[in-house]
């Protein structure tokens, strides 16, 4: 049975394993050094087998879910290596069938099934390889590649879920404002009230309080001198 797992989700699990890895402040860490020397310490039993090409066929790596294993493609392992895009996301993919608890053996091909677990592997691998507080700093896909060695592809891709991620932030806080003066009116409706009368007593212009608040409602009458009577702000 497939597991719904929301996307915030898989953001915090990306983002407590670069914690427990010890890279919170790498932008683009050795997929290699970690499968080799450090998952182990994270995942009971980890194990990276390298095997010849043609033995696995149809896929670049597959992960093992229940072994807590991953099988990479010699030439994905050398790619990976030598820091090439391609082979890193396919890697951070395989951790993330591991560290999200998937099910069974998972092969990276390209044939694969858009499965609900597959595209929670592919968001996950984003997540690791461009995490949000380190991504939202540029605003470019080609400066993404750059920074975290990613495949053009999967920087526009990030790109584009960073911003669908702020334009919900914005609306959220927007939402929280928009009730907040809902909630706020009535008490401003009878402040400005008050202040409509205060303005239309006799001598007000001329009054000598020296009080802030009395000079601060002179100034705002003289702005509005030509929109008399002040009308409560909706
Ligand atoms: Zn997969």
């Amino acid at each position: 049975m497939t597991r719904y797992i929301s996307e915030e989700e898989i953001e915090e699990v990306a983002l407590d394993l670069r914690k427990k890895l010890k890279i919170l402040d790498v932008f683009a860490p050795d997929l290699i050094e970690l499968l080799e020397f450090k998952l182990k310490y994270i995942l009971p039993k980890f194990r990276l087998i390298i095997v010849p090409d043609h033995a696995l066929r149809n896929a670049e790596a597959e992960a093992d879910c229940s072994e807590n294993t991953i099988k990479v493609r010699q030439s994905v392992y050398e790619d990976a290596s030598r820091m090439g895009a391609r082979a890193r996301t396919t890697l951070a993919h395989e951790i993330g069938h591991l560290v999200l608890k998937h099910e069974g053996i998972r092969p990276r091909s390209v044939t694969a099934a858009v499965t609900a677990e597959e595209v929670q592997a592919r968001y996950f691998a984003a997540s690791f390889l461009m995490p949000l507080y380190l991504a939202k700093k540029f605003r470019s896909a080609a400066k993404i590649e750059g920074a975290f060695q990613v495949s053009k592809e999967t920087a526009e891709r990030r790109l584009r879920e960073i911003a669908k991620h702020n334009r919900l932030a914005q609306k959220k806080q927007r939402e929280w404002i928009e009730k907040a003066i809902e909630r706020q009116s009535p008490f401003a409706d009878t402040a400005l009230s008050l202040l409509d009368r205060a303005i239309r007593a006799p001598g007000f212009e001329r009054s000598p309080s020296r009080s802030v608040s009395r000079h601060w409602i002179a100034r705002s009458r003289r702005s509005n001198e030509r929109s008399t009577p002040i009308r409560p702000l909706n």
